[in-house]
């Protein structure tokens, strides 16, 4: 573990230091080979199975309340499960790939090597504390690196969690954690790492990528944004319902996949609001006292959630407060009732900003065509989920919006299928990971020309005759 908090304690320094002792143990050992890369998974898998109740724990103090359901289903498990996969798919991964060379490079061949890049670097968020630190490590290790971890300072127990984990784990030359806050991550940022992911807001990405490109370090950002829901007017309502109340409010919607906002047919709107109440409700009976039910992550993010639905409210916007059981919810336990706010003004924040919180704006279309269109005069969302039964207005909206994931008649799911890569486009990041995709992130693909000890490149050579103009006909046709 690596503490960078004492004040006598130069951040860039000891960061530079724990580089310096990864990258030398990275050059002296060479790739880790398949075993080795199982081992160290299999052995991650089994610590994670023990340590999950004290994981949720560590969680849930760091919320106030996090449900512990939620953090096995939306934390531990994507790890476990990704983890698994990644060990029984890794020697197909890691194989070389055999290419064509092309006629005129005949009896040469081709090769694909995968090589680990080095030292990775991983920056992560508070929402997911668990998933989005160790699913990056699993792909890092998996490929081969050594890795530096800087967990969120928003979740100081869980980050205290981690990096004693993983020290019991893994010597420091392989996996070291960094705990520290913005200093520390603009610190760590600007060291020249092999890659560096960044899972976190949009704003501190664009400030990560400046930093890393003194470097020319190559970057993945998992990043957030407006993630619309389209509702068509042939989805089954009621189920649509139920999957953008569960989409919403798990976590009590801090997560970056969140639907942010719903766009519903004209006809439809009331029913929609109506059909929603009543999936809430079904949800979440109570809300205080449900442990169900995640608080918000500190006073600062409900303030901010709490001033979205005020300006709204001030604007005269209609607002519907789902409080099943009409309970006080003192603002220090920080439970954010669901609201839903109907058709707000796109220039209010709750349409500007990314809400990550358990408010849902609706908004009503006249055509498909409107609803696409309303998308795709916002910055690309990381998700897009679409209701509806017919596949032609569902293959158009996929075809005519660009976001970095979608789901159909569903919510959220996408994130946790291991073979489809996961990442965002435009402002909602760039690269991805999970599953292949991840192995194939944090390694590079090295290209090998493989010469035959008999070959013909020998007329491309000067001085150039009657030879090279033979050549220029093979090569040209003239
Ligand atoms: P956060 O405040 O915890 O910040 C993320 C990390 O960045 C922390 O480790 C923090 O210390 C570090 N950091 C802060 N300032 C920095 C700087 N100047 N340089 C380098 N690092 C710095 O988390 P957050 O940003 O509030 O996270 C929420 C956001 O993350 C939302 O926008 C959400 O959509 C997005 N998110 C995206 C994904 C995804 O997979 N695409 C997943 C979860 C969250």
């Amino acid at each position: 573990m690596t503490t960078l908090e004492a004040p006598d304690v130069k951040p860039q320094t000891r960061l530079a230091e724990v580089l310096t002792l990864q990258r030398t143990a990275f050059l002296r050992d060479g790739p880790p080979d398949l075993d080795e890369r199982r081992e160290d998974l299999k052995r991650l898998i089994a610590a994670i199975g023990e340590k999950a109740d004290a994981i949720a724990s560590a969680i849930s103090a760091d919320f106030g309340s996090r449900s512990s359901h939620e953090t096995i289903v939306a934390d531990v498990w994507p790890v476990v499960a990704g983890a698994r996969n990644t060990v029984k798919q890794l020697r197909g991964w890691m194989k070389p790939r055999s290419v064509g060379v092309g006629i005129e490079l005949l009896p040469g061949r081709g090769r694909i090597l995968y090589q680990p890049l080095g030292v990775v670097g991983i920056i992560s968020p508070w929402n997911y504390p668990f998933q989005l630190a160790v699913a990056p490590l699993v792909a890092a290790l998996a490929a081969g690196n050594r890795v530096m971890l800087k967990p969120s300072e928003l979740t100081p127990r869980t980050s205290e969690f981690l990096s004693e984990f993983l020290a019991k784990l893994f010597p420091e030359e392989k996996v070291a954690t960094v705990l520290g806050g913005a200093d520390v991550g603009a610190a760590f940022s600007s060291l020249p790492f092999d890659h560096l992911l960044y899972t976190g807001s949009t704003e501190i990405g664009r400030r990560v990528m400046r930093a890393a490109a003194e470097n020319l370090t190559p970057v993945t950002l998992e990043l957030g944004g407006k993630s619309p829901c389209i509702i068509a007017a042939d989805a089954n309502l009621a189920a649509a319902c139920r999957s953008v109340a569960f989409g919403k409010l798990l976590n009590a919607g801090q997560t970056c996949i969140a639907p942010d906002y719903a766009l519903v047919p004209k006809q439809m709107l009331a029913d929609f609001v109506g059909g929603l109440e009543a999936a809430i409700r079904a949800l979440y009976p109570t809300l205080r006292d449900n442990p169900d039910y995640t608080s918000i992550i500190n006073a600062r993010h409900y303030a901010r959630i709490a001033r979205l639905v005020d300006e709204a409210r001030a604007r005269g916007v209609r607002i519907v407060e789902i409080n099943p059981g009409g309970e006080q919810l003192a603002p220090d336990a920080r439970k954010f009732a669901p609201t839903l706010v109907i058709e707000p003004p796109a220039d209010l924040a709750v349409m500007r900003e990314e809400i990550f919180g358990p408010v849902l704006p609706i908004l009503s279309y006249n055509t498909l065509d409107d609803a696409i269109a309303f998308v795709n005069a916002r910055p690309r969302p990381l998700a897009l989920y679409y209701f509806g039964v017919g596949t032609t207005d569902r293959d158009r909206v996929l075809a005519r919006t660009t976001s970095g994931g979608a789901a159909v008649n569903e919510t959220l799911l996408h994130v946790a299928a291991e073979n489809l890569p996961f990442g965002g486009v435009g402002a909602s990041g760039m690269g991805a990971y999970h599953g292949e995709a991840g192995f194939r992130t944090f390694s590079h693909a090295k290209s090998v020309f493989l010469q035959n000890r008999i070959n013909a490149t020998g007329l491309l050579h000067p001085p150039y005759g009657r030879a090279a103009d033979f050549m220029r006909k093979f090569l040209l046709g003239r």
